[in-house]
């Protein structure tokens, strides 16, 4: 794959998106299996061929890296932040019958469209994956602005999840990310996951407590076992989506947080030629966009 000349701070943010989109084609095929049934079936599910219970054409994308672009594209176009942009691109998105769209996302996007509130309702049971699996265009565009980071993060979060450990959850993938893609070890990272076990211990992910649904803490363990315990991009996303559950949004995190760590060039290129070319040439677009937002603010 050839990613002519880019500086290795662009390089690590496209690697991130380009993670997630390769993460999600690839989890989707076994999305909602046990890993027992991927294991019989598969052996070990390695390669982007669709399918799945959403029956995919080959580097078909899901809902994460659907919302992820639907976000990148309101931003750019709106040229920084607003919370209500970002609603009218869920709400866009959502009336073009995407191929699936989380119960969570779904009710905060009717609730926007209904009333044109920004914010849903705080909820005590409902802690679901749909928020923290999209924020990856706004880590891109605030890198030099962690506060900015923090504050449009959450307001991108509460368009449709109002919950403690989404919220926390969300935060601390977004500086994660933020810190990998400015070139910080994986140690950075790994300080940034404890400090939330620490605020939250329900999120401790050694040894890996082996759930994999779509509770933001099931899937936040399973991401972190997954990248902290390998040394590519493709063992990472390997290892995250064979678990199966909610393998496309595991496998989406995994490969943005795995492809933030090694860049875009060391993503399989296999995948890459697989991905959804119209997919591929969107993130292509954004990244440099949604980078140059953040310099912006710095300057
Ligand atoms: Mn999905
Ligand atoms: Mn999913």
């Amino acid at each position: 794959m050839d990613f002519g000349t880019m500086d290795s701070q662009t390089e690590r943010a496209l690697g991130a998106y380009l993670g997630l989109a390769v993460g999600d084609a690839l989890g989707a095929t076994v999305e909602f299996m046990t890993a027992s049934e991927i294991a019989t079936t598969h052996r070990v599910h390695r390669d982007i061929v669709g399918g799945g219970w959403l029956h995919l054409k080959p580097g078909q994308v899901t809902d994460d890296t659907q919302m992820s672009l639907a976000l990148g594209r309101a931003m750019i176009a709106w040229g920084g932040w607003s919370t209500r942009a970002a609603a009218d691109a869920f709400l866009k998105w959502m009336l073009s019958m995407p191929i699936d769209i989380g119960h969570t996302c779904r009710r905060g996007i009717r609730r926007y469209m209904l009333d044109g509130s920004l914010c849903a309702h705080p909820s005590d049971d409902e802690a679901g994956n749909g928020a923290a699996m999209r924020n990856l265009p706004v880590v891109i565009a605030t890198l030099h602005d962690p506060v900015a980071l923090e504050q449009r993060s959450l307001e991108q979060v509460h368009i449709t999840h109002h919950h403690p450990l989404s919220d926390a959850a969300t935060v601390a993938l977004a500086h994660m990310t933020r810190r990998l893609i400015l070139g910080d070890s994986i140690e950075a990272c790994r300080k940034i996951a404890d400090d939330l076990v620490a605020r939250h211990p329900q999120f401790r992910y050694a040894p890996w407590p082996g759930l994999t649904s779509g509770y933001i803490v099931d899937t936040v363990q399973t991401v972190l076992d997954a990248v902290f315990t390998s040394s590519s991009v493709e063992d990472a996303i390997v290892r995250a989506v064979n678990r199966g559950g909610d393998a496309d949004t595991i496998g989406a995190l995994a490969g943005q947080l795995a492809g933030a760590r090694y860049g875009a060039r060391l993503i399989p290129a296999r995948w890459l030629r697989r991905l959804d070319p119209g997919v591929f040439h969107a993130i292509r677009g954004q990244v440099p966009a949604l980078l140059a937002l953040s310099s912006q603010r710095a300057t």
